[in-house]
């Protein structure tokens, strides 16, 4: 299993799950915390969630589905830039804690760059290292220029993740972000993965490219070689969200598909990398 490390040296596998919309359909509840009990049972480690999915909702599903399991999750949380302040991460962080259940976070990032002085809330995260209630801190949403202003501020902790949109739609950061967050040492985390089960999925080449690869659960699908694709970077971990365990299965088995330098060429055909600097694009 491919892994990356936090510059703290907690190595964590390169495959995580995110949680967004989860917790907020009665309906779809019991499928979403079985999703993230069986990605943990897998072997996934790395659950992503954050104050403003659904109001604390994705929290607090989270919160139920790791009941007991605790130690087996590496738990990341966001803080909205408007409680971004010294005291407010700290308010916000606290909160967080309460809906998922737990005394600490393993990760908890500035969703993304608001009017608070990135030197403020930077601040409020060694705070909050200090008195134990998160372990590392890091940003997302933030380009090279923000990289380099977070980069510039003195931290007793570094950073140590930088969570950003990359699937096949959108490649821009493969031009300088993706280079200049593993020279910082910091660990790209890439959201949206599968192009949130969009059109991304439905593109020929990756059903082509499908069909030339098996994993133990069967043949390929498009999905997993999305997946696939993205996990081929070094040092950056995936965190695409699954709301049945079917789903969260053929995300796992997705990590058995090594794409060739043949099939490489071809999604290139398709979906060309960046000839130049794009800004960087969010959802
Ligand atoms: P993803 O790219 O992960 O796509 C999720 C969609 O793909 C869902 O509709 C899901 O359906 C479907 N899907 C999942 N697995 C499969 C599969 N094996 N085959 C076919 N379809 C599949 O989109 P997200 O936007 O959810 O991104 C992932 C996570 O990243 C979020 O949940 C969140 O934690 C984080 N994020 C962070 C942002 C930020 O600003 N920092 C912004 C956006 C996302 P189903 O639910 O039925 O399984």
């Amino acid at each position: 299993m491919k892994t990356v490390t936090f510059p703290n040296g907690t190595q964590v596998p390169a495959l995580g799950m995110g949680t967004w919309n989860m917790g907020d359909a009665e309906s779809r509840r019991a499928d979403e915390i079985a999703s993230i009990r069986a990605g943990l049972e897998a072997g996934i480690r790395v659950v992503d969630t954050a104050e403003m999915y659904g109001s604390g909702r994705s929290e607090k599903l989270v919160g139920e589905a790791i009941r007991g399991l605790r130690d087996d999750v590496f738990l990341v949380s966001k803080v909205l830039p408007s409680n971004a302040s010294r005291a407010g991460v700290r308010r916000a962080c606290e909160a967080s804690l309460k809906r998922l259940g737990t005394d600490w976070l393993d990760l908890y990032l500035l969703h993304w760059e608001g009017s608070v002085p990135l030197a403020e809330t930077i601040a409020g995260f060694a705070d909050l290292v200090d008195a134990g209630l998160i372990r590392s801190w890091g940003v997302s949403n933030f380009d090279t220029d923000g990289m380099r202003a977070v980069e510039a501020i003195h931290s007793p902790t570094p950073c140590a993740a930088n969570q950003v949109l990359y699937s096949l739609d959108y490649r821009g950061v493969e031009f300088d972000l993706l280079e200049h967050d593993r020279a910082a040492g910091v660990v790209t985390m890439a959201y949206s993965p599968l192009g949130q089960g969009g059109e991304l999925l439905r593109a020929p080449v990756l059903a082509r490219v499908a069909r030339r690869h098996t994993t133990s659960l069967g043949p390929a699908t498009p999905a997993q070689v999305a997946l696939a694709w993205v996990l081929r970077q070094p040092d950056v971990l995936a965190i695409p969200k699954a709301g049945s365990p079917k789903h969260q299965h053929e995300n796992f088995a997705a990590q058995e598909i090594v794409l060739t330098r043949n099939d490489l060429a071809e999604i290139d055909g398709a979906i060309a990398p960046p000839r130049r600097k794009e800004p960087l694009a969010m959802i």
